[in-house]
């Protein structure tokens, strides 16, 4: 079968791959519908994420399902499914508490023998562990790339916005429009946000946030902050999102939540960095980080995705073939592309 290999710094190829088969008994065999270039694969192509050479890549994938170990019994053969980007034991303590982004045994898809050796989604067909928890079938009535979303970066915008503790009447603000600033718009709005700032410096985006209800804020333009204060009676915002997860957005963040507010860093942040802390702890801050636990969240987002409630095909900007994968991550690279739907 083809599938879209790591072939060093920015270089992916479309290989031959051995078909993927069943192992253990909650396994499944997924023959991919559609896939998609996430932000997380550019870490892989530019050598931020170490893989190895030959390994398949991609984590967001619908398709349907070819083969079922046993134990399998959540899905069955024919079942058009979405996989969510890792897989959880359900066993270990992690998953015991329900936080299954931090499951002891977990495997990502397409992110190399560092992140627990599981080939990747860009791919005719996949082999998926765990099956029961890893895969969910989807609603007859949302479209494949509607529900390719809610495995990654739907979920992810979700969890935002739900961890960092938002109540219907709440005012927000997103911090960077990529596909999980916009997607977390949309969640914001489907949990009950009065008024949603979403800044940015790139105008399409800051359009398409406009188009989706929010109130659109350039950041090197406009002054945020003023912005801001004057329309929450200089209260400062409920609940502030950085989804770029750099230290810059973050003490916008801080500066921009109201006191006893909410901080929800969903971006990839890594190793040290300085963030004004003395503000956050003199506002009394509550700080929410880390990577989000889509596994958690993959079911509430599917009804709001068949409700209508949550909406991300305007964000598909690109249809390509699995075979233009180079081409795919060159376009993506150049952030020419928005979302890349890839298809076997
Ligand atoms: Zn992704
Ligand atoms: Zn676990």
């Amino acid at each position: 079968m083809r599938a879209v290999t790591f072939q060093g710094l920015e270089q992916v190829r479309v290989e031959e791959k051995p078909e993927p088969e069943l192992v253990a008994g909650d396994d499944a065999i997924v023959q991919v519908d559609t896939s998609a270039v996430c932000g997380s694969d550019l870490h892989i192509y530019h050598g931020r994420v170490p893989v190895e050479e030959g390994f398949t890549i991609g984590h967001e994938f619908v398709g349907t399902v070819l083969a079922v170990g046993d134990d399998v019994d959540r899905v069955g053969i024919g079942d058009r499914v979405v996989g969510c980007f890792h897989t959880a034991c359900a066993t270990c303590t992690p998953c015991l508490r329900g936080d299954y982004h931090r499951c002891a045994n977990g495997q990502t898809f397409g992110h190399g023998s560092h992140l627990g050796n599981l080939q990747g989604a860009q791919a005719e067909r996949l082999l998926v562990p765990r099956a029961n928890l890893t895969l969910r079938r989807v609603p007859e009535s949302v479209s494949s790339d509607v529900a390719l979303f809610a495995g990654d970066v739907m979920g992810t915008a979700f969890h935002a916005i739900s961890y960092g503790g938002m109540r219907s009447g709440d005012t927000v603000a997103i911090l960077g429009l990529g596909p999980v600033g916009l997607c977390a718009v949309q969640a914001a709005f489907a949990g009950g946000a009065v008024q949603v700032f979403a800044i940015d410096t790139v105008a399409e985006r800051l359009e398409m946030a406009a188009s989706f209800g929010a109130t659109p804020l350039h950041l090197t333009e406009q002054d945020a902050k003023k912005e801001v204060r004057a329309a929450t009676g200089g209260a400062g915002v409920d609940v502030a999102v950085d989804a770029v997860g750099n230290p810059e957005p973050l003490a916008l963040a801080i500066s921009l939540a109201r006191d006893v507010g909410t901080v929800s860093g969903i971006g990839a942040y890594s190793g040290r960095m300085e963030v004004p802390l003395g503000l956050a702890w003199l506002k009394g801050l509550s700080l929410r980080l880390g990577v989000a636990n889509v596994i958690a969240h993959v079911d509430h987002v599917l009804d709001l995705l068949e409700a209508g409630k949550l909406d991300p095909a305007p964000l598909v900007s690109h249809h390509m073939s699995l075979d233009q994968a180079p081409e795919a991550y060159q376009l993506y690279d150049a952030r020419e592309a928005l979302k890349i739907i890839l298809t076997p």
